[in-house]
């Protein structure tokens, strides 16, 4: 059957958190038509350490020299063991300049990369905001319908779905989602100190999870705390004194003294993977493909890849067409999206989930087996690099964006 509304967009994105405006912004900066539904609300207190690929993306699309001033670079992470058990793993250190970089990346709070996404896409003429929420989709052979909340219908060909974890685009496919729940929360705030952090990130390695610390422009940080969730709930509503004299004693005070200048948060942990990114004219990106807990800065940097990979795929369609024509929803196009991401989420999920349960564990082999690998990090230096490339530039096929090369 053919399209219900012929002069409807042919790419709709679903969901206007950083993955959506990404895949939006992406498309429409290559001069394809876009249409976005995302209903705006207030963003969250958390802050994103955005990896070097992420930033060259964001700076190829214009959005990054509105977010320069507001965001800190990562110059050095390091790695504490604060386990206080029997086997413990050295500190680890790396170093930027040990791969050549000036930062591994740059550390900015949610709200102020989602406006300056916002703002850059108020600028472009190929993209269409739509203020609403899909309330239902529907998939036929040469469209998906997807019906507004305001009640009018979009019928595009391809649908990006970047509707969070909860994704009704994923959900009207039908794609599973392999979930796990951990019990650990993660508690988040933003905070003052007298020392300067020297842009460095330290992640304390706890029984209950990471303590990570990371630089905000001045003398200023973001604080990443995972516990067991009652604990989280308890210290989460100490006030302001008691928090910040636990979180000074718990940073071992190498950030000097606190003064919590922001809201908290408190995010339940889990891990999930979709069975598939793409199906029936549906591509997932972002946290509707992919959940994973807060370690190593991986999953917003892994929802900006996607959304970046079905962006390219999607205009190389619409402007070249090519032995699949001109559908950018077209089977063969999702299949190469989903192929595309397999990896890259695969991999990262697992070495996430793989860290955090070696964290949790009292299992002594366990822990030996992540203190050794901590240990061969800190001596070796040739595995130390490739760990922070890896980091900071994935292996194998990453999108052009990500190379600072325009879609
Ligand atoms: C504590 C914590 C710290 C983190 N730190 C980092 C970090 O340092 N670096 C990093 O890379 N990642 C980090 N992450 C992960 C990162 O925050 C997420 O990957 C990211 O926010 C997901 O973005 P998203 O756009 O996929 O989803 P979301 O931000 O959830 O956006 C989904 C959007 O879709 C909208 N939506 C939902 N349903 C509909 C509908 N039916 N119609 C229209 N719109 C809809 C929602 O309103 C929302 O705006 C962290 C996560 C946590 C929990």
């Amino acid at each position: 059957m053919a399209k219900i509304d012929e002069t409807g967009p042919d790419i709709a994105v679903v969901g206007g958190g950083p993955a959506g405006l990404m895949a939006a912004l992406a498309l429409a900066t290559a001069g394809v038509p876009v249409t976005l539904v995302a209903r705006m609300a207030a963003v969250d207190n958390r802050t994103s350490a955005l990896l070097a690929g992420s930033v060259s993306a964001l700076e190829t699309i214009g959005v990054w020299p509105r977010c320069r001033d507001k965001s800190a670079p990562l110059s050095v992470m390091r790695i504490v063991d604060d386990t206080g058990r029997l086997v413990r793993a050295p500190e680890t250190r790396f170093d930027a300049a040990e791969i050549g970089l000036e930062a591994f990346g740059y550390n900015i709070a949610n709200s102020d990369l989602v406006t300056a996404m916002l703002e850059t896409a108020h600028t472009l003429p190929a993209l269409t905001i739509v203020d609403d929420v899909v309330s239902a989709v529907e998939v036929a052979a040469e469209y998906v319908s997807l019906t507004l909340a305001g009640g009018a219908l979009l019928t595009p060909r391809l649908v990006i779905g970047a509707d969070g974890r909860r994704s009704l685009c994923r959900e009207a496919v039908g794609i599973a989602l392999d979930t796990h729940a951990y019990s650990q929360s993660a508690l988040t705030l933003t905070f003052a100190h007298s020392r300067d952090h020297g842009f460095t990130s330290t992640e304390f390695h706890t029984p209950s999870g990471p303590f990570t610390l990371v630089p905000l422009p001045g003398r200023r940080s973001s604080l990443v705390w995972v516990l067991q969730p009652k604990e989280a709930e308890r210290i989460g509503a100490l006030d302001d004194a008691a928090l910040a004299a636990l979180v000074e004693e718990r940073s071992q005070s190498i950030l000097g003294k606190i003064t919590l200048d922001g809201e908290r948060g408190l995010f339940p942990l889990s891990v999930a993977t979709a069975s598939r990114f793409a199906a029936n004219r549906i591509a997932l990106v972002g946290e509707a493909g992919h959940v994973i807990p807060p370690i190593g800065a991986q999953g917003l940097n892994l929802g900006l890849r996607d959304a970046a990979a079905i962006a390219e795929i999607a205009a190389d369609a619409v402007r070249h067409g090519g032995n699949f024509g001109d559908d950018p929803g077209a089977d063969d196009r999702l299949s190469a999206y989903d192929q595309a991401r397999r990896q890259d989420i695969t991999r990262r999920s697992l070495a996430v989930d793989l860290l955090n349960r070696s964290l949790l564990t009292d299992f002594l082999p366990v822990q030996s087996a992540r203190g050794f690998g901590l240990y061969l990090l800190d001596r070796t230096g040739l595995l130390r690099r490739a760990v922070m490339r890896e980091g900071v530039t994935p292996a194998g096929s990453v999108p052009r964006l990500m190379r600072g090369e325009p879609i």
